[in-house]
């Protein structure tokens, strides 16, 4: 039996149920592609990251099995203590290619680079800016860093500028943004932040984790902005349109020599195993020599908005300019049933909801591997169940 200490936990699961909070998994049969098997029946997914379709392409699952023969499936121990395999040199050195850094730096996941790189390079004297719709990877590794965290208002420039007249009282300054939102969809104004960042002395850390593959021939929203050539630090994500597990930064050498021995998420975890190293690798590989497939994706973007605009003109959707399509709903409860009904009528597409964002939404991401019928199925199931969505509230971007 559990003691009155752990009582609180019961409690606090209830609040969350009776606040429409609570969350629950469902179970994927076989492998995640455009469509999955979920009790039995086919659905159309729109739940995926896997913008590419690359976690299911062949050619990453032999990689997988050919490193996991060679090498064993763990990676035993971290790297500065066991050493690491030359799988894991060749991909930070392929991850520094595709940026146009000097070196690259991976970690056994997004979520780890980002509180890693973060706690490593401010601290309790220094000030990070953050956007307020950053993923929970960067506010975490904010929070842990020790550092004054502010989070300015969405993509606002006024807003930083405002904060920035306090510079002067911290030792460094650190500004953090997605570079594509995950929630959202749009895109952080890139060019401006370095220009803010340069005028003022700042550091600018900027998530890449929807952009790579998607944006930039595949190099990201850096790339796509035009500013491989500027200073900044790169972080992001193998587990996206890479297809794959595990996260990275990518910056001048100097960074990343210091990370290695600065970064506890990295110094104190066990390496990135050989399987999800090799197919990360063999994904950048295809990124690089298929542009076919971003293609593909982009012209899927296009032909969703333009069904949508043309089929359900009234509904609600966010400016968007990545693969991630989202929906508003006017409650938590509306979404939840919009989700059900979709599921219902064989659409697999998730109910995003308070406190992850400010207003809920159905959030649509789409796949080079999703065809026009996917699309057009998507869009007629959502005129048939009549979802009537709200207005973008404060605190959504318009
Ligand atoms: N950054 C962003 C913007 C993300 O969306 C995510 C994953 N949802 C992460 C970081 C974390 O990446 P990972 O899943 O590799 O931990």
């Amino acid at each position: 039996m559990l003691s009155d200490a752990y009582d609180w936990i019961e409690q606090s699961l209830a609040t969350i149920h009776k606040a429409d909070w609570y969350r629950s998994v469902q179970t994927i049969q076989g492998r995640s592609g455009a469509t999955v098997e979920i009790d039995g029946r086919s659905l159309v997914n729109f739940a995926s990251n896997d913008y590419l379709g690359l976690a299911s392409d062949d050619r990453l699952i032999q990689a997988a099995i050919t490193a996991t023969q060679k090498y064993g499936t763990g990676s035993t121990g971290s790297r500065l203590l066991s050493g690491h395999r030359e799988l894991h040199r060749e991909l930070e050195c392929a991850i520094a290619a595709l940026k146009q850094t000097e070196d690259a730096l991976v970690f056994s996941s997004g979520y780890l680079a980002n509180i890693g790189v973060i706690s490593a390079i401010v601290g309790k004297r220094d000030l990070i800016l953050s956007d307020q719709y950053n993923h929970s990877s960067l506010k975490s590794g904010a929070i842990l860093s020790g550092a004054t965290v502010i989070e300015y208002s969405h993509c606002d420039l006024a807003s930083i500028q405002t904060h920035l007249q306090q510079r002067d009282r911290y030792r460094r300054c650190l500004i953090i943004t997605d570079s594509v939102f995950s929630m959202d969809g749009d895109l952080c104004p890139l060019p401006e932040l370095l220009d803010l960042a340069q005028q003022h002395n700042c550091m600018l850390l900027v998530d890449e984790a929807h952009a790579t593959g998607v944006l930039g021939d595949g190099a990201g929203c850096v790339k796509h902005f035009g500013c491989i050539q500027r200073q900044l630090i790169q972080v992001g994500t193998l587990s996206k349109a890479l297809g794959s597990l595990g996260g990275y930064v990518a910056g001048g050498k100097t960074l990343i020599d210091f990370l290695r021995n600065r970064a506890p998420s990295w110094i104190y975890t066990t390496a990135l195993s050989p399987a999800n190293t090799a197919a990360a690798l063999a994904a950048i590989r295809i990124i690089q020599q298929e542009p076919e497939r971003r293609q593909q994706l982009w012209r899927n973007i296009d032909e969703l908005k333009l069904l949508l605009h043309q089929q359900l003109p009234h509904l609600k959707l966010l400016p968007s300019e990545s693969a991630i399509l989202c929906l508003l709903l006017p409650s938590p409860a509306s979404a939840l049933t919009a989700a059900h009904r979709l599921q219902d009528a064989g659409i697999f597409a998730p109910a995003i909801r308070p406190p992850t964002v400010p207003t809920s939404r159905i959030r649509i991401s789409l796949m080079a591997t999703h065809t026009f019928s996917h699309m057009k199925q998507l869009v007629d199931v959502l005129s048939a169940i009549n979802i009537v969505s709200s207005k973008p509230a404060r605190g959504d971007q318009q």
